[in-house]
């Protein structure tokens, strides 16, 4: 048995960024994953600028900086293979950035582990109790002072401590591959809508593009021939898949165990904000967890992560709710790009406050 101060199930952005702040403040902190680093995952792999913010907080700019990215200017929006409009993005100082998640992920569990943390590779968690603060693993049980859960929109975690909803059918599939990018490809995010679900296109290479894609499954279960209708001459290659898109959000924690990232809430892919309310809500679990670990006061430290938490979503969520309810309400997503390709100014207002801290 393994016993320290937090055990943290998962090392993508949510829980390395927590193992991060938690181990510098003096912690010990276990951060387990089932996947062996690096690994790539289902993405669009552009990082919202609200990160800039954090890296700075942590004295990361640099560190963040020097990784192999692509700068992304601003995004295109195209409907059944028909241009509607553009956005070009306010901050280039700022600019959102595209990074293969297998570089973003590695670099900041290194990050973690640089600032004291015990990383645990290719260990899958398949149970845990909330009240004892243990957790089972394929390596054998850890305990913990408290657990989070920053295991992904499938979390096992908010599974097993009774946090997460009532299933709910999803019948939206998320997929994604990379290719080799054309030479003529810029440097925007090309959206692309059609009846059964949209994909986004970017560079985040010099060499490679990547394509993520939400489809309703009713409609189609072959990412290919929608990426076939954009690109006449794109070849079959493997694609990963996951699902669900959406979710109702998981109740933020019970007993020793809190949850961050999406493993507690997950927003609709289009507008790019995952990894940022990942890295946000990372930060703030920590931050309540080292007055909780000095104070010996799990229950009001939980409760002042719980109120940030709804009140960071409240703030920054509704746009991404108001693009999910344009996107899957087919009646409403052609006169909502109607109105969107003539009023720049809506589209400019709201792709702001998306990137605004
Ligand atoms: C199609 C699509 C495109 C997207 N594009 C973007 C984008 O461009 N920009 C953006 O910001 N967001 C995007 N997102 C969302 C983004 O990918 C997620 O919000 C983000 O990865 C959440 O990070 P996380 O740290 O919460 O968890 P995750 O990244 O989901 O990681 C969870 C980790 O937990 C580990 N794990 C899971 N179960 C166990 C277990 N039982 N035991 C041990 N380890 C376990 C996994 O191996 C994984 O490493 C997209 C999502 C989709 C579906």
């Amino acid at each position: 048995m393994s016993s320290h101060d937090v055990v943290i199930v998962g090392a993508a952005p949510a829980g390395s960024l927590a193992a991060l702040v938690l181990a510098r403040a003096g912690h010990r902190v276990a951060l387990l994953d089932r996947a062996a680093f690096p690994r790539t995952k289902v993405c669009g792999n552009c990082v919202n600028p609200v990160a800039w913010d954090i890296w700075q907080q942590l004295g990361l700019t640099e560190s963040y900086e020097a990784l192999p990215h692509h700068e992304v200017t601003g995004f295109t929006v195209n409907c059944e293979g028909r241009f509607v409009f553009e956005q070009t993005f306010h901050s280039r100082r700022r600019a959102p950035r595209a990074i293969a998640r297998e570089v973003l992920d590695d670099w900041l569990c290194r990050e973690a582990q640089a600032a004291g943390a015990e990383f645990f590779p290719e260990t899958t968690v398949t149970g845990v109790d909330p009240n004892r603060g243990t957790v089972q693993t394929s390596r054998g049980e850890f305990t913990g002072k408290l657990i989070f859960g920053a295991d992904g929109r499938n979390s096992l975690v908010a599974r097993q401590s009774g946090l997460m909803p009532p299933p709910r059918r999803c019948h939206r599939v998320a997929w994604q591959t990379s290719i080799p990018a054309p030479a003529d490809l810029d440097n925007q995010v090309h959206m692309h809508l059609f009846e059964e679900g949209y994909f986004g296109y970017c560079r985040y290479s010099p060499t490679h593009a990547v394509i993520s894609m939400v489809l309703d499954s009713r409609r189609t279960q072959d990412p290919f021939l929608l990426a076939r209708r954009i690109f006449p001459r794109f070849m079959e290659q493997d694609w990963l898949r996951m699902n669900p898109i959406t979710r109702a959000p998981a109740r933020n924690g019970t007993g020793r165990v809190w949850l961050i990232g999406d493993a507690a809430r997950v927003v609709e892919p289009f507008t790019g904000e995952g990894i940022s309310f990942a890295l946000s809500t990372g930060h703030l679990a920590a931050q309540a967890a080292i007055k909780a670990l000095a104070r010996s006061d799990i229950a009001s430290a939980f409760k002042s992560y719980d109120r940030s938490h709804r009140r960071l979503y409240r703030r920054k969520v509704w746009v991404n709710a108001f693009v999910r309810w344009g996107l899957t309400t087919p009646s409403y997503t052609v006169r909502i790009l109607r109105v969107m390709e003539r009023a720049p100014a809506i589209v400019s207002f709201l792709s702001h406050r998306v990137h605004a801290t």
